[in-house]
């Protein structure tokens, strides 16, 4: 394993410890003989920690999650690329958001 598939495939769900098996190993194996995804590793499992603790103090309003959620059902049945894109502008969200709390912690 190199470190571009590491990094693509193997680190959110690695530092989620959701990898079994084979996949665990290599990814223990990679990151045991390279400092760099090992770095990463420990950023992801940071910004993850960071996201789920400042997700709790920073909770949206109630009538914001439910309109977000009535979108995500609206989202029309095989719309899967709509929903994966909403998916990915959530995520992106909250790295923006775990950054300024990075930040503004300095
Ligand atoms: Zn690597």
């Amino acid at each position: 394993m190199n470190c571009q598939e590491y990094i693509e495939r193997f680190l959110s769900a690695h530092a989620d410890n959701e990898l079994r098996g084979r996949e665990r190993r290599a990814a223990n194996d990679h990151v045991g003989g390279c400092g760099a995804c090992r770095a990463c590793l420990a950023d992801e499992r940071k910004l993850k920690e960071l996201i789920r603790t400042r997700i709790r103090v920073a909770r949206a309003p109630s009538d914001v999650r439910l309109r977000i959620q009535a979108a995500l059902e609206e989202t029309p049945e095989g719309g899967v690329a709509e929903r994966k894109r909403l998916h990915q502008d959530a995520d992106r969200l909250l790295r923006a958001a775990a950054n300024q709390c990075n930040q503004r912690d300095r």
